[in-house]
């Protein structure tokens, strides 16, 4: 829990207004995650059936919904691969929204641990080539495990884990890629609030100093995609700083040469300016901010 006087509470009821502390109060309560099923390993090895008696929803086909109080663990199949991969419902639609077609090259710019990743793997399956990248040595192991304990060989021959400053695909890789997901480091405001010393850190120019690396990052993915090509900008932070206004600097810098798509409005999902929101207190999950973003 955190004072009310604490300046990370009164920025929040600045930003929410009356919402704040219904938001606030979901914030602080366990995540609702689901089960999503891997589609890379036969569904006729889905493991032990545990998961047929956990709730389905049709806009989530393929992710049963973890009642609270349960905790469940992935099970291999037969064929050794993982059964299921537990995430938040909202980033299951994040990764959908990106829209990847069999044959596209794509760039998952911030991965890792790599449940986004997963999702955009399946829709490869045919043909096609993913480079998942992340910054952190450590955090690009653990991604490395998950790929190996999802992907089926066959595939994973055209998925590779790189290890740049996503900044760098800018230059170095202009006009390369038909899907960027760029998942971007934010404040995470949900994990400050479970951890008093990243409270104690916590001040407003440290959302703005995060906008300004977010801002570097998308500019970078917007040099990295083809014309035609689709960027979905993501965040976990509930600060407009970090979501649409890092979206409205990059329409006012590149003007025509960008346009919004219409994000899909899932179950829970809030339009912003630029894209969808999934608010814990309204959806149930989340946060989640994303923008679906085409270079013209
Ligand atoms: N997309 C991931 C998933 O769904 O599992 C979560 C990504 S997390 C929100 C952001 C990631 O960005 C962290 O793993 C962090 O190491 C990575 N990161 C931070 N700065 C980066 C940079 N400049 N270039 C590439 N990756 C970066």
């Amino acid at each position: 829990m955190i004072s009310e006087s604490h300046p990370f509470y009164k920025h929040f009821e600045k930003v929410y207004g009356a919402r704040w502390p219904g938001l606030y109060a979901a914030l602080v309560q366990s995540e609702q995650q689901v089960a999503r099923q891997n589609k890379l390993s036969p569904v006729e090895n889905l493991s032990a059936k545990k998961w047929s008696s956990f709730p389905q929803k049709p806009e989530l086909p393929g992710c049963f919904w973890i009642p609270s109080g349960e905790h469940s663990q992935p099970e291999r199949n037969a064929d050794e691969l993982l059964d299921i991969y537990i995430m938040d419902p909202a980033s299951v639609m994040v990764a959908r929204a990106l829209d990847v077609q069999s044959g596209d090259r794509v760039l998952d710019m911030c991965a890792a641990p790599g449940g986004k990743s997963l999702v955009m793997i399946e829709s490869l399956a045919e043909d096609g080539e993913i480079f998942c990248n992340d910054l952190s040595p450590e955090r690009r192991e653990r991604l490395k495990k998950v790929i190996q304990q999802y992907v089926p060989r066959s595939v994973r021959d055209r998925v590779w884990v790189t290890g740049k400053d996503g900044v760098q695909f800018g230059l170095k890789e202009p006009d390369s890629f038909d899907r960027i997901l760029l998942d971007a480091p934010c404040s995470g405001e949900r994990h400050i609030l479970e951890n008093k010393a990243a409270q104690d850190e916590w001040s407003p120019r440290r959302t703005e100093h995060l906008a300004s690396r977010q801002y570097s990052l998308l500019a970078a993915a917007f040099l990295a995609v083809k014309s035609g090509g689709r960027i979905v900008y993501s965040t976990c932070s509930i600060s407009p700083a970090e979501n649409d206004e890092v979206v409205r600097k990059l329409l006012k810098k590149k003007k025509d040469a960008v346009r919004l798509v219409e994000a899909p409005l899932g179950v829970g999902g809030e339009r912003t300016e630029c894209g969808v929101i999934y608010l814990p207190d309204h959806a149930g999950f989340g946060p989640l901010y994303f923008s679906i973003i085409e270079k013209t």
